[in-house]
């Protein structure tokens, strides 16, 4: 991907619950010459409308868990004693690790006297790169109660923005993580441009000043779609009037509606189902790919405004 033409799009939101993953379904069968990508990694349910057809899947490895070689600890307790994560038990006079509670800290594997206390990678979950009917996607798995999610959401981007150099791609639409935490970081670094799916309420717009503060910081451009806008118009017109004073371009609104239902329950993108909101998520992919910051003045108020 050559660094003029590439579109690198990521889907976020201040908070969970506000459609961002409904959305950027909705928003894939228009995106042609596009891989796509679930960087949803604590929660992602992309998979879901998508239905990929898996081509390739890898061990994802991060962290270090603690395991005792029974055959050489003597018994003495001094690595229980360290712990204070209490991940070590004593059952039936032996030590054993037990790996939901270790942290992987490896201060019982440095000081165990009888150096009997291995240290290795463990792993984390799954990535994979699958088909689907809108083109080749790129997700993940992790294990029940795992972290490093910010490092697997790097490397999910690493592994979409191959793949799309390798097919000659030059877009990604990616569902990133909710929230403004490590994963969401992640999610916007080298992002083009950042589509903040919002809720019309006054919690809806403090959490998307925080989310456009951490755009701003990385100089993504940021835009706005207020979904489910009809449930409080009022919210609906200090969002836009936020937007408008502030500079962060409004991409469209889309009312509440029995649609999104009916389409998640047959398996369907918003958009497959024919209803009368394709035509609004259309138009609003065509103000998506159509955004170009005119000038870098556009970044400095969001710049500005990230302590807010
Ligand atoms: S510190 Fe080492 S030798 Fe002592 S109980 Fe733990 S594993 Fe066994
Ligand atoms: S690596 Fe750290 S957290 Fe895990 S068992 Fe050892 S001391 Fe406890």
């Amino acid at each position: 991907m050559a660094n003029a033409q590439r579109r690198e799009i990521v889907v976020i939101s201040g908070k969970g619950g506000t459609g961002k993953t409904s959305i950027t379904c909705a928003l894939a069968p228009f995106a042609k010459n596009t891989v796509f990508c679930d960087l949803d990694v604590d929660v992602p349910d992309m998979h879901i409308i998508l239905a990929p057809q898996a081509q390739k899947t890898e061990a994802f490895m991060g962290g270090h868990k603690a395991i005792i070689r029974q055959e050489e600890c003597v018994g003495c307790g001094t690595c229980q004693k360290l712990c204070r994560f209490e991940a070590i038990r004593q059952i039936d006079g032996h030590f054993a690790v037990d790996s939901a509670l270790c942290e992987g800290c490896g201060v019982c594997s440095a000081l165990c006297p009888q150096k009997a206390i291995d240290f290795p990678e463990a792993l984390c979950g799954h990535w994979s790169i699958s088909e689907t009917r809108f083109g080749p996607f790129v997700h993940a798995q992790l294990k029940p109660g795992e972290e490093n999610s910010g490092k697997l959401v790097s490397l999910l981007k690493q592994e979409a923005r191959a793949l799309a150099k390798k097919l000659g791609f030059t877009s990604l639409l990616c569902d990133g993580s909710p929230g403004i935490g490590c994963p969401v970081v992640s999610s916007l670094a080298g992002a083009t441009l950042a589509v903040a799916v919002v809720e019309p309420s006054l919690s809806g717009l403090h959490d998307f000043k925080r989310v456009a503060g951490v755009s701003a910081h990385f100089h993504i451009p940021c835009g706005v779609i207020i979904n489910r806008y009809d449930l409080n118009r009022q919210g609906t017109e200090e969002f836009e009037a936020y937007c408008q004073k502030e500079g962060y371009p409004l991409f469209g609104k889309i009312p509440f509606s029995a649609e999104l239902q009916a389409a998640s329950q047959k398996g369907l993108a918003l958009t497959e189902t024919g209803g009368a909101l394709t035509e609004t998520v259309a138009a609003i992919w065509e103000k998506i790919v159509n955004f170009h910051p005119s000038t870098r003045s556009q970044l400095r108020p969001m710049t500005a405004k990230r302590n807010e």
